[in-house]
């Protein structure tokens, strides 16, 4: 893929709308590409700021004084008092609007970091198909899995063979999402794998049957004492579903 064709996508790749195979050759690209990279940080940037408020523009506080003066001038009729009751009102009314905004900001500002989380998880997953290091730690045998996370974490994930169930533990990988190293198990289903993240966290509002598909992968969150649990994978919803609820027997 060229740069310029690259380019082209960037804006669909950031918001997750390419397809997995869009989406798989934009990032092969942008991992060899610094201007692409840099193209791709500044647009994450940009959603990041938009998300936190830094590009609100705040009036300056003697707007009030003015519009204050100017109605005055234009409208000499106006007697004081109900000047300053309209204004009341006017106010008032503008009080509703901001506060309905800033309501509305927040909640899009939730979602939207859930929204972030969810694309590096599944970069996470395509990067960890791609690099052709699914794994760091490849064993079926969930007493090698564990222990070798021991040391590298500050918590010991849940490390649950399934083979009998029709998903094959194959190993683990140290991965890193929100800005701390986290475990990733990797299961296989035919030829399918599935990266499940596992780290202490509070988790989101998100529940287990809201069905997450970004790039053409599912996804799959629940919360479990006090551990946050992404089940990522390429797999058909139904096969990921029954995978998620035996893991979370
Ligand atoms: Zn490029």
């Amino acid at each position: 893929m060229t740069c310029r064709e690259t380019k082209n996508l960037l804006n669909a790749y950031v918001d997750g709308e390419l397809d997995s195979a869009g989406s798989i050759s934009v990032e092969a690209h942008v991992q060899a590409c610094p201007s692409c990279l840099a193209d791709v940080e500044n647009l994450h940037a940009l959603a990041l700021s938009i998300q936190n408020g830094t590009l609100r523009y705040e009036a300056p506080r003697n707007l009030k004084g003015n519009v204050h003066a100017a109605i005055r001038a234009a409208n000499p009729a106006v007697r004081h008092s109900s000047w300053n009751g309209r204004w009341a009102a006017a106010f008032g009314m503008a009080a509703l609007v901001v506060l309905a905004v800033w309501g509305l900001g927040r909640q899009q500002a939730i979602s939207s970091q859930e929204a972030l989380l969810v694309d590096d998880i599944v970069s996470s997953h395509v990067r960890s198909m791609m690099a052709n290091h699914i794994t760091d730690v490849a064993s079926s045998d969930s007493h090698t899995v564990k222990p070798w996370f021991g040391g590298k974490l500050d918590y010991s994930p849940p490390t649950k063979d399934l083979t009998e169930q029709g998903f094959r533990l194959i190993g683990g990988r140290l991965d890193y999402l929100e800005n701390r190293p986290v475990a990733a198990l990797v299961y296989q289903r035919s030829q399918h794998f599935i990266n499940l993240f596992v780290w202490p966290s509070a988790g989101t509002r998100i529940k287990p049957e809201d069905q997450i598909v970004r790039q053409g992968y599912n996804i799959i969150h629940w919360t479990k004492s006090g551990m946050t649990y992404w089940l990522v994978s390429e797999l058909n919803w139904t096969e990921l579903t029954e995978c998620a609820r035996l893991l979370n027997e």
